[in-house]
């Protein structure tokens, strides 16, 4: 049976498979707390919220004055 005369290596596998990958647009849902769109699988950026019972605090930046 045909067989490979040398071992690839991991960073020339990587590199092949990096140059050939397709980026994806990431899943976004809207949040169950305040409704704006938000990342699927990531806390909500406005309210804080992941999950009905772990929310998270997000600092809020005031404009320098
Ligand atoms: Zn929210």
């Amino acid at each position: 049976m045909a067989h490979p005369k040398q071992k690839l290596s991991k960073a020339r596998t990587a590199k092949r498979r990096s140059a050939n990958r397709v980026a994806e647009a990431s899943t976004t849902n809207n949040c169950f707390e305040c409704g704006t769109v938000k990342r699927a699988h990531f806390a909500c950026t406005k309210c804080g919220a992941y999950d009905k019972k772990r929310r998270v605090t997000v600092k809020v930046e005031k404009p320098a004055e």
